[in-house]
């Protein structure tokens, strides 16, 4: 409390500084206090004045305190009071506060500068009194009655008296901060050694030589509590000097309360809290408390360090500059939003570093409340996660990516997830090849697809997830139920693990497509084509597949056996090989031509067999073409025409032997006329006579009876051909119509001898003419053929029961093994007769087998080269009547 001085006369210049000191003092000051200058003019209040008396700064003071109604009753004192050398001390005045009614109020008023070099600035301080004030010594009166009053009072009260600070009088409370010694009567330094040193002594001196109150707060003091026993407690104390009569200082008044409680538990905060703050800041997370209306009140220097924001920036919502503009006000809305609700909140966003770049951070508060359960606000951490963002974020678009894929993919996808592969995502292809619908996404695969059970594809994919190999299945059969029946197709598909960012396996890609019908169908194919290998391998035909390049690509069995290689040998050391040299290059070319234009390719030409001879086959090739022409394949047949080029080259040779034949009597018969002519001229004109016209003539006729047999003999070929080789049976004598065959060619035939042996003589059923016809063609033949002997036999025998036979031998040139079974052929002749030599065509022994046959009998050959040759035929016997 200050003393009042008188006037002072200060320059006007100080007054700044003076009224800026006042300022300086009253806001450390805890009761309510005012500074006016002498006219009541307000100079400053501390808060707790505004607050005590509910006064607004500018409005109430504008006209100083006399103006303020509140103080009338005090201006009225201050203005009265003679301003002594202590000014107003305690005096107790009631005041009408607005809304709380009457209040008592000890006031204490002095001048600002006791020293009197100052303005004249007066403070007052107003201190709310529940009891009344203790009086003063000299009103004895009061004395026991206040003795009463103090003893009771919550603080620790004393009074000491004279220099020496006698203990006059101390409450139960102070006694018992004592320790309860016996203190009346002596002094402080007696009653109480140990506080020597402490400061109280000398601060007790200062009250008691200045008159000045001394106000202590908080301060520390050891008492001996017990004998031995210091105890150290803290005091909030004023000593008050108490004025004698004369106005002079004769004691002085301790008011103490012991706050050791609230400074420990203060200081137990403080250092808690400094140890917390400390840990705090030794966290590697940034950490932040907010006060309930949401501002900043505390971060750590991690959020400092992090941000490079300085203690200012942040303040209040500052700490919002540094996040990213984009994200600011959806951090703002989720933290307004967790303040008013005292709720948990989590939120990531993009915080400046002090570098200036912004990184991924996570932030999580929680309310935050006192031990009363009252609400102070949110405390919470942000973390750096940019790391782990980004590439959660690449995650999430490949993954978003994969899905997205997966759902436009036209090939059947799925994606199962965890051992239990469950389905994640399916698209609609892949649900349509199931043939099931979209509630199988989110089920496992057991679950969606029950008719997978027992089919190899749980375990595959439970290998798959396990090894991380990607399994191909290729053409592999699945059975689904499909419109309520099981169902075989066929897919080509693959299991392919999908994988974490840290590399471990979370899921399996399952792509697939149905091959089905493709199988289906190649089965089919393989079924028909090996129906047309076994087709082709029971042809008789050699027949050979080509692809669309050329390339040979199937033989049948047909064509092995006429090689004797294989297949492969013949695709590899190339089947033109085998083709005659003479037709190759004719082969080539064609063949070239058909593949350009896929014109169907024909030809005739050779080709080697096992035996390494070459027979005539008649070559085709087709292309087979799909629906928009392309070439698929060539399909090739080989037929063998070796008979037939035979057959064709007898023919040949047969059509120039006939006119050979036919040319050789008709020159001789033309000779003879020319002769006989030119004889009748020179007879005519008597140059000649008696020529012998009768011997050419026979020569003519011979000539033309040969023409006649020729031109019969082609005559019955022909019919035979045609079967229409009527026969005239009638039964004669065999015997007879050999014994005039021979005759009627021995007339003709002079060189030969032709003896008839046999003694058997019988009639058979027949054609006479054409068995006289045979018989002629074998003596004929037998003649032809022996030119160097002359001995020919006509035997005519009994051949067994039924049958009668008749054989020509001649001793001539004999015919071969291999010959003897073709000679019966129509234009067969041996070849290397000399066809000068042995004129003929081919035909007599083809007709005469053909006419013993049509008699059910039969015509044989027995002969050895240059030995001779026997022709035997049997005929019925003609049965007797
Ligand atoms: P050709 O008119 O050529 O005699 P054939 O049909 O009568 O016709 O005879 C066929 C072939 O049989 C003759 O070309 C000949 O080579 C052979 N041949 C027929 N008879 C005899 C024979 N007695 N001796 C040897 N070769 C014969």
């Amino acid at each position: 409390m200050k003393n009042i001085i008188n006037d002072a006369n200060i320059p006007k210049k100080q007054r700044a500084a003076e009224m800026s000191r006042a300022k300086s003092i009253v806001n450390i000051i805890k009761e309510p206090v005012v500074v006016v200058d002498k006219d009541g003019s307000i100079i400053e209040a501390n808060s707790e004045f505004y607050s005590t008396f509910q006064l607004q700064r500018n409005n109430d003071f504008e006209f100083g305190l006399k103006n303020i109604p509140l103080f009338q009753e005090l201006n009225q004192v201050l203005e009265n009071k003679q301003r002594g050398k202590h000014g107003i001390t305690d005096l107790n005045i009631s005041l009408e506060l607005p809304n709380e009614g009457k209040k008592n109020f000890l006031i204490n008023a002095g001048l600002l500068d006791p020293q009197g070099n100052s303005l004249d600035f007066i403070l007052i301080s107003f201190n709310e009194v529940d009891v009344k004030p203790v009086g003063k010594r000299n009103e004895k009166n009061d004395l026991e009655n206040f003795h009463d009053i103090f003893s009771q009072a919550p603080a620790m009260i004393c009074i000491l008296r004279g220099p020496e600070h006698i203990f006059e009088l101390a409450n139960d409370n102070y006694f018992q901060l004592v320790g309860n010694r016996e203190i009346l009567g002596k002094t402080v330094r007696e009653a109480l050694p140990e506080i020597e040193n402490q400061g109280f002594f000398e601060m007790l001196d200062n009250v008691y030589n200045s008159g000045e109150t001394f106000t202590g707060s908080e301060l520390p003091i050891k008492l001996y509590v017990g004998k031995q026993e210091l105890k150290n407690s803290f005091l909030d104390f004023v000593y008050q000097p108490i004025l004698d009569a004369s106005n002079e200082v004769d004691g002085i008044f301790v008011h103490a309360v012991d706050v050791t409680e609230k400074v420990m538990a203060r200081k137990k905060l403080e250092e808690s809290e400094n140890e917390l703050r400390k840990l705090v800041d030794t966290v590697p997370a940034i950490i932040w408390i907010t006060r309930p209306d949401g501002q900043n009140h505390y971060l750590n220097k991690n959020w400092f360090e992090y941000t490079g924001q300085i203690e200012s920036e942040s303040k209040d919502f500052g700490w919002l500059k540094a996040v990213h503009p984009d994200d600011e006000k959806r951090i703002r809305e989720t933290f307004t939003k967790a303040n008013n609700n005292q709720e948990d909140f989590t939120i990531s966003f993009r915080l400046r570093n002090w570098e200036g770049t912004y990184r991924w951070v996570l932030d999580s508060g929680s309310p935050n409340y006192s031990a009363e359960g009252e609400y102070e606000g949110m405390i919470g951490t942000v973390v750096d996660v940019h790391e782990e963002k980004v590439k959660e974020q690449l995650i999430k678009e490949k993954e978003h990516r994969i899905r997205s894929v997966i759902k436009e993919a036209d090939v059947a996808t799925a994606l199962y997830t965890g051992r239990e592969m469950t389905i994640e995502i399916a698209n609609d292809a892949m649900i349509e090849l199931w043939g099931k619908d979209h509630s199988v996404v989110g089920k496992t695969l057991r679950e969606a697809l029950p008719e997978l059970e027992g089919q190899p594809f749980h375990d595959l994919l439970q290998e798959v997830y396990e090894t991380g190999e990607t399994y191909w299945g290729k053409e592999d059969p699945v059975d689904l139920m499909i419109d309520g029946k099981l169902q075989t197709g066929y897919f080509n598909f693959t299991y392919k693990v999908l994988r974490n960012e840290k590399g471990g396996i979370y899921g399996i890609l399952n792509m697939a497509v149905d091959v089905t019908e493709m199988v289906k169908s190649r089965e089919l194919l393989k079924e028909s084509e090996s129906r047309f290998k076994q087709l082709a391998d029971l042809l008789p035909e050699k027949v050979a597949n080509i692809d669309a390049h050329g390339n040979f690509v199937y033989f049948n069995q047909g064509w092995l056996d006429y090689t004797g290689l294989t297949a492969e040998e013949l695709i590899e050391k190339g089947w033109m090989n085998y083709i005659h040299p003479h037709e190759k290059e004719d082969y080539f070319k064609n063949w070239q031509d058909s593949l350009k234009s896929g014109k169907e390719f024909e030809m005739e030409f050779r080709y080697l067999n096992k035996k390494n001879k070459y027979k005539w086959h008649l070559s085709r090739a087709e292309a087979v073409k799909d629906e928009n022409g392309k070439i698929q394949m060539w399909i090739c047949t080989a037929t063998e025409i070796q008979k037939i080029k035979l057959e064709e080259k007898r023919k040949e040779d047969f059509l120039k032997m006939v006119s050979h034949e036919l040319k050789t009597p008709i020159t001789s018969i033309k000779g003879y006329v020319q002769l006989l002519l030119s004889l009748l001229k020179k007879e005519k004109e008597g140059e000649i006579s008696g020529k012998p016209y009768e011997m050419y003539l026979e020569r003519v006729d011979h000539q033309i009876n040969r023409l006649t047999r020729l031109i019969s003999e082609m005559l019955d070929l022909s019919r035979i051909e045609k079967n229409k080789l009527d026969l005239q049976k009638e039964t004669f004598s065999l015997n007879s119509l050999i014994a005039e065959t021979v005759q009627d060619i021995n007339y003709t035939n002079t060189g030969h001898n032709i003896y008839i042996t046999g003694d058997y003589e019988c009639d058979v059923y027949g054609d006479k003419d054409r068995i006289g016809q045979v018989l002629i063609n074998l003596v004929t033949n037998a003649i032809k053929y022996s030119p160097l002997n002359p001995d020919i036999e006509v035997r005519i025998n009994k051949a067994n029961e039924s049958k009668v036979s008749v054989s020509v031998k001649d001793a001539g040139i004999g015919i071969g093994k291999e010959s003897q079974k073709k000679i019966f052929k129509r234009f067969y002749r041996v070849d290397g007769n000399n066809e000068e030599t042995y004129s003929g065509f081919g035909i007599g022994l083809y007709l005469a087998n053909e006419i013993i046959q049509r008699h059910s009998g039969s015509l044989r050959v027995k002969s050895e080269m240059g030995k001779g040759s026997v022709f035997t035929f049997t005929l019925l016997e003609a049965l007797e009547d």
